[in-house]
């Protein structure tokens, strides 16, 4: 029935976006999937639409961490077994650190980091006795510097060395890994898809030219739990259009164009 038989699945934040994606994709590989989300009516309409006993909710706010940990623990208490955890709820944040306050900063790392520490803390004793996988949500923003994600970029950064920290502590039953989605379209990043200028700004910086659909983030997410991927653990899988493939230098190809931009650029250099 597919590389997700037999196996139960919860995915944090999976009404929306990237986790309806990996909801949608895990259980049409087979899965038992519990959408963990706040918001029931979309948590609803997808099981309805998935129309299978396979597809179950749990209306769980990520920021609350006492709920985090109770999700878990009645969820692998209910199905009597837990094989993946999927941490994808997050949320968005804009400013400089001179821009954000305390309260804002607390509230990116309590959903962002603390909320993935404590469903992974929680469910590492039940995928160890599975022999389980995570798979956490990161971005590119927690690789490199970017502008105005101060606590989004620190938040992901964290969960990127969180990732391969809990590979090292829990190898080899647990395998956990993560992803590094770019510009993906989904409802959190409206704010960048929809604005003309910024889109403008992603121009030469996404080689594959256009934002990721979530399904292809899903993809690489299934890919992450499923057997296929049994010798890897502690991976920052990267998917973002090639656009970190970029160092951030000039585009010498356009700007020598027509030129003998060998030459062009050897001359440029030199000077
Ligand atoms: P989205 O807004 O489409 O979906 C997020 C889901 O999380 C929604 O269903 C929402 O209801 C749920 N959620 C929000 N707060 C919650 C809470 N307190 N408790 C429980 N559920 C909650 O967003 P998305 O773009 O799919 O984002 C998913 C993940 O992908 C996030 O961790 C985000 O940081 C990451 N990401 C997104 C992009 C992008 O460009 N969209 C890029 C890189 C990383």
């Amino acid at each position: 029935m597919g590389r997700f038989a037999d196996k139960v699945a919860i995915v944090t934040g999976g009404a929306s976006g990237i986790g309806e994606a990996t909801v949608r994709r895990l259980h049409s590989e087979g899965a038992t999937v519990v959408i963990c989300d706040i918001r029931g009516d979309a948590v609803d309409r997808l099981i309805a639409e998935l129309g299978t006993d396979r597809a179950h909710g749990h209306l769980t706010d990520m920021m609350d961490l006492g709920a985090v940990e109770q999700m878990v623990t009645d969820l692998a208490a209910r199905f009597g077994q837990l094989d993946i955890l999927v941490n994808n709820a997050g949320m968005g944040s804009f400013g400089r650190v001179t821009d954000i306050d305390l309260a804002h900063w607390r509230e990116v790392m309590t959903i962002d980091v603390d909320a993935v520490f404590m469903a992974s803390r929680t469910a590492i004793p039940h995928l160890t006795r599975s022999s389980g996988t995570i798979v956490n949500v990161a971005s590119i923003a927690g690789m490199l510097g970017d502008h105005s994600f101060a606590a989004y970029s620190a938040a992901k950064a964290a969960v990127i060395n969180l990732t391969r920290s809990m590979a090292v502590d829990h190898a080899p039953r647990v395998r956990v890994n993560c992803v590094s989605p770019g510009l993906t379209a989904t409802p959190l990043a409206v704010g960048l898809t929809g604005n003309a200028e910024i889109m403008a700004g992603y121009g030469e910086c996404i080689m594959l030219g256009r934002a990721a659909a979530p399904a292809e983030v899903a993809a690489g997410i299934a890919f992450l739990a499923s057997c296929d991927a049994s010798y890897i653990t502690g991976h920052n899988l990267v998917i973002d259009g090639g656009m970190t493939a970029h160092s951030g230098q000039p585009n010498f190809t356009r700007i020598l164009a027509g030129k003998s931009h060998l030459d062009e650029a050897e001359t440029a250099i030199r000077r």
